[in-house]
């Protein structure tokens, strides 16, 4: 935990009034000739060709902006509190879907601004897990919502407990932000494109050794989807909309689109959550395809479920073939906000995008980057809204990957595209650069993973697990190295791209949210949202 700036500056003016205090103790003090001040010195004027630049008018317009801004101490001003999660949106992850945001508004897109890139506040974030010093998603995700840091691989559980020891994790457990919240009577909703159950979802109702109980779990231990269904804090979560259905069904049934549920014990979770409900009071709802999505009465809905896919949702990208047509995270964000406002007593919520992640495993780029641009369309929707007033939005990744953004790109060069180089006059060299190998390459490349294929105009990054390992360079003279089924160069093999070690970004709007600036613990975010939130009584 580092010093709090506000307690040093109440230090500071203490010892002032302290020192003033002796003064007047002393009687008065002797008459000294004072000694005249030098005159300030008027400083250098600046040229009036910089004065007048627009970068140097943007920057006297941000000091303008940013002294406007209202810092909220109070504890419990956040009634609402909407926690952001890019799976995977590392910095280098951030700038270039920026710049792709940009390019595809037909800017050169490095000047561009993602929407929670022009919140006031912004951080940096220590992502490692307590035994692991690049991140898994599932002890992120616990850091984030319970302020507790531990091990890769478990969910809502302390560092003590060994991954997959059942009996160790029923000793453990760590409380949510998401059931503090439900315990205050407050609306609750959990949104991802991935699988509900999934790591960085669940670790918000569920406890467990193992992220991958999400349907099953040894005798003693209760799987992740039927935690869901059952979570006792308050009447359980009023809004979940993601990926998962297989999780929630036997594996007799099948769903809408052709897929087998995965359940063994034989429960139809839908029906339990259903059933859970059946008050005569409660009107809950579950949907599983675009139309139910559009169809949902917002005045009469009290309790909603989305399972809008067997496994993941689509990514943004491929979302336009899915076989009964899904919502995109936007789309999720404005109806989950819309059904939980209706509470008085506010709301906490945890919208994920689940997928930047996923694409980066299959080292593809572009669904990383439309994913992201996603996600930050989604942020948009709920900074316009909620009030800054009383929500508390925050913007944040679980982990980096280990995408880099290299060579020296000429301006406005496609993010997705072949390096072109500036000759020596700083203007763009004719045709693309050529490496010392004598073959071109790319701006975005991978540390590891799969490596380069391309599957034409698919945008299916998965596409990629059925084919083998190619690492290295390749010759891709030929290829359209910005189309969706194009899949970037890695240098050390393996079966997947993996997380990145270095810290993520970390972005805030609202009461509590210049308390995310500076580097902090990935479990101080929970602090934050408790404070600004009045999730727990001190
Ligand atoms: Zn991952």
């Amino acid at each position: 935990m580092q010093p709090n700036r506000f307690s040093v500056a109440f230090a500071a003016a203490f010892a002032i009034t302290v020192a003033a205090c002796s003064d007047n103790n002393s009687g008065p003090a002797p008459q000294q000739p004072q000694p005249q001040p030098e005159p300030a010195p008027s400083g250098l004027s600046l040229p009036e060709s910089q004065r007048a630049s627009s970068w140097y008018q943007n920057g006297e317009a941000a000091i303008a902006r940013a002294r406007d801004v209202v810092i909220n101490n109070e504890r419990g001003a956040a009634k609402n509190v909407i926690l952001f999660v890019g799976d995977g949106m590392g910095i280098s992850t951030v700038t270039a879907a920026r710049i792709l945001a940009g390019q595809l508004q037909g800017e050169s897109g490095e000047e561009h601004q993602l929407s929670f890139e022009k919140m006031p506040f912004a951080g940096l974030i220590k992502t490692y897990n307590t035994n692991q010093q690049t991140a898994d998603s599932a002890g992120t995700a616990t850091a984030m919502v319970t302020g507790v840091k531990t091990k890769a691989g478990v969910l809502s559980v302390d560092e003590t407990v060994a991954r997959g020891d059942c009996a160790a994790s029923l000793q453990r457990p760590l409380t949510t932000a998401l059931e503090l919240a439900e315990s205050l009577g407050k609306s609750t909703g959990v949104v991802s494109t991935a699988r509900i159950t999934h790591a960085t979802p669940a670790s918000t109702y569920s406890k467990v050794p193992e992220r991958g109980w999400e349907y099953a779990a040894p005798e003693g231990c209760t799987d992740i989807a039927t935690q869901m269904v059952e979570l006792a804090a308050g009447d359980g979560i009023d809004v979940v909309m993601g990926g998962g259905r297989r999780s929630f069904l036997p594996q007799e049934v099948t769903d809408l689109e052709g897929k087998a549920g995965k359940r063994i014990d034989g429960v139809n979770l839908v029906e339990a959550w259903q059933s859970r409900y059946q008050d005569g009071v409660t009107n809950a709802l579950y949907i599983e395809d675009k139309n139910g999505f559009d169809g949902i009465d917002v005045a009469s809905t009290d309790k909603l479920l989305g399972l809008f896919e067997s496994s993941h949702m689509r990514y943004e990208a491929d979302r336009k073939n899915d076989v009964a047509g899904e919502p995109s995270l936007s789309e999720m964000t404005a109806k989950a906000i819309e059904l939980l406002s209706k509470n008085d007593r506010g709301y906490f919520m945890m919208v994920e995008s689940g997928r930047i992640d996923h694409g980066h495993h299959a080292s593809s780029a572009y669904s990383a980057l439309t994913d992201a641009v996603e996600m930050a369309n989604a942020v948009q929707v709920a900074m316009d809204s909620t009030s800054a007033e009383d929500t508390l939005i925050i913007v944040t990744a679980d982990h980096s990957h280990v995408m880099t953004i290299a060579g020296y790109p000429t301006r406005g060069n496609p993010i997705l595209g072949k390096v072109v180089t500036n000759n020596s006059r700083g203007e763009p060299e004719p045709g693309v650069a050529l490496a010392a190998d004598g073959m071109p390459y790319t701006t975005i490349t991978y540390a590891n993973g799969l490596g380069h294929a391309h599957y034409g105009s698919s945008a299916d990054a998965d596409d990629r697990y059925e084919d083998p390992v190619s690492a290295g360079r390749q010759d891709i003279s030929a290829s359209d190295t910005e189309s969706p089924g194009y899949h970037q160069e890695a240098l050390v093999p393996l079966g997947g791209e993996t997380h990145g070690g270095e810290d993520v970004g970390i972005w805030a709007r609202g009461p509590g949210a210049h308390l995310l600036s500076g580097t902090n613990e990935q479990s101080f975010i929970f602090h934050v949202m408790a404070h600004a939130g009045g999730l727990i009584d001190r």
